[in-house]
């Protein structure tokens, strides 16, 4: 028997935050997954100059997996790009192996726009938009 989880219906459409966001279509239950953070497996090194790339437009596609891999959603990516990062989201990642699960870090509503912690602790020296007034970096 196959393993079929069945994940909760989200979609793409603009944010106030920024951009792109993606919302919620029906509640969502605490812990629940939500999406797989999908692109390339690339090594550190491989990513650096392309976040460097990335990071002058202002966009950071590049999740770190573990001290080796990073997942860059530009190739391969799906929709759970266009998750914006909040300072007090209400997902979070897992990370299982190579696999990024983004699940809920408590109960959603339908509507709500989604949102988790990026952790990359200002190292992008950009604006937080999570909320108005929010003096964090990226
Ligand atoms: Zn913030």
């Amino acid at each position: 028997m196959t393993d079929t989880v069945v994940l909760p219906r989200i979609k793409r459409r603009r944010s106030k935050v920024q951009g792109w966001g993606v919302f919620a279509v029906e509640p969502i239950n605490k812990n629940k997954r939500i999406i797989q953070y999908d692109g390339e497996l690339i090594t550190h090194k491989q990513s650096l100059p392309r976040e460097d790339r990335y990071l002058r437009r202002g966009e950071i596609w590049c999740f770190t997996v573990n001290r080796r891999w990073v997942r860059d959603a530009t190739k391969g990516g799906n929709i759970a790009r266009f998750i914006n990062h909040a300072c007090k989201p209400n997902c979070y990642a897992q990370i299982v192996g190579h696999i990024i699960w983004i699940r809920a870090a408590r109960n959603i509503e339908a509507g709500e726009e989604l949102n988790y912690n990026y952790h990359t602790d200002g190292e992008a020296a950009m604006p937080c938009r999570c909320r108005p007034g929010c003096k964090n970096k990226l």
